[in-house]
């Protein structure tokens, strides 16, 4: 026998927990089942920009948060081989003034830890770790969910909030991850060990030929997070073998004497492909809807993964509350909220990507353009920092 649910959020995440207590605060019963046997996020740093803080007040976490934020004074773009600033944005008051909201940076675990908090302080959610989900099927009124061990539950209303590898997908898209032979190294040290030369109290982007490099302190300031990409020349669709940490190193080599020192602490046993998706027309199938990476991922150039999963969390949960318990009808003017704007920002993304990674002349100009913009020349991010629901 199915258990019987108003909402099943398949993946507990940050996308999945956010989108459980926007549901909850609308007055929804959420249940959310997670294949990990605890909570918890890999990896290490996360940056939170104006559009994502705005809903995380509207949840009401922000005052939990303010204990592990580091703000950061600006966004620093280096060039990696020439170790020149190359341009910045201000993130100090006139950014609050212009946003109302701060950009902070913050281990993800905490912030995956604050979601969970709350989630366990909402009666309305029930939490289930350990639970992985195998398949879907859409009854027409009603989604059923069957979990590896043979365990099924039956939902009105159900979210496949479960990441790249989206069990939930293949319902609403047949489509394949794009990879493009780009890998991250990721990894955090004790702030102690850094130099302070492109200031620890920013968040800096060194940018180069097929690669950039990413610095900011998190845990109040505690720890340092880096972030090494590239593009592997070794990369073919049917190999693993490519994006070795030899690879790291020899295409580091061009790089300034900083970045190649700060490279020596970062962490060489794990490394991730760096994948994404080309942007879909619709993430809805009747009762079904999908959020977060599971929806759209895309590059973190932009770092705004994570902000687009919390902005859908709530765009869901509005569109439930203004429909009056019509789920289908919900689901329809969720998707007319979302899909256009999360491909924009794939696109920029990408598109950014693209940028960061030029290479003679064509850096040159980049680099000339860029220098010409003022640090508080705010109006190109509006779009982007300044969306509300
Ligand atoms: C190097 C790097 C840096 C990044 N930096 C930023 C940044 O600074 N800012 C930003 O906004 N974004 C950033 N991102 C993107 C961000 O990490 C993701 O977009 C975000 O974590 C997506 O959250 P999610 O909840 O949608 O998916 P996930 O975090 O992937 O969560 C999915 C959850 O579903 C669970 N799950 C999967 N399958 C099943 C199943 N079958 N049954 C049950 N549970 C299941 C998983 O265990 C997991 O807990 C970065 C990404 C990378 C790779």
């Amino acid at each position: 026998m199915a258990e019987r649910l108003p909402t099943l959020i398949v993946g507990g995440g940050i996308g999945g927990l956010a989108t459980a207590l926007a549901l909850a605060r609308c007055g929804r019963p959420v249940h959310v089942v997670e294949k990990s046997p605890e909570f918890g996020e890999l990896g290490a740093g996360l940056q939170l920009a104006p559009n994502a803080m705005a809903v995380l007040d509207r949840l009401g976490v922000v005052g939990a948060l303010a204990a592990h934020a580091v703000h950061p004074r600006r966004l620093v773009w280096m060039d990696a081989l020439s170790a020149e600033r190359i341009t910045e944005i201000d993130l100090g008051e006139a950014f609050r003034r212009r946003y109302c909201q701060p950009y902070i940076v913050m281990h993800r675990g905490d912030l995956l830890a604050v979601l969970l908090e709350a989630c366990r302080q909402e009666r309305l959610i029930t939490l289930e770790p350990g639970r992985e989900i195998a398949a879907i099927e859409d009854l027409g009124d009603a989604a059923c969910a069957r979990a590896v061990d043979g365990r099924s539950y039956e939902a009105e209303l159900l979210i496949g909030a479960d990441g790249l590898h989206s069990a939930v997908r293949p319902l609403i898209s047949d489509d394949a991850l794009v990879f493009d032979g780009l890998v991250a190294y990721r990894g955090t040290i004790p702030i102690e060990r850094m130099s302070a030369h492109a200031g620890l109290d920013n968040v800096v982007m060194w940018v180069g030929p097929e690669m950039h490099f990413v610095q900011y302190p998190i845990r109040r300031a505690e720890l340092y997070n880096q972030v090494a990409v590239f593009r592997s020349r070794r990369y073919t669709p049917d190999s693993d073998d490519w994006g070795t940490p030899e690879e790291l190193d020899a295409h580091y080599a061009q790089t300034c004497d900083y970045v190649r020192g700060s490279l020596t602490l970062m962490w060489r046993d794990k490394h991730w492909p760096m994948v994404d998706r080309k942007p879909l027309a619709s993430w809805v199938r009747n009762r079904i809807a999908l959020i977060g990476d599971a929806a759209h991922p895309m590059y973190q150039y932009i770092a705004q993964g994570a902000c687009q999963a919390i902005e859908d969390a709530l765009a869901l949960a509005v569109s439930v509350a203004r429909s009056s318990g019509d789920v289908v009808k919900a689901l329809a003017a969720y998707d007319a909220l979302r899909t256009r704007r999360a491909a924009r920002v794939q696109l920029t993304a990408r598109a950014m990507g693209a940028l960061f990674h030029l290479d003679g002349v064509a850096a040159a100009m980049r680099n000339e353009m860029m220098a010409a913009r003022a640090g508080d020349d705010y109006a190109p991010l509006d779009w982007l920092y300044g969306y509300r629901l």
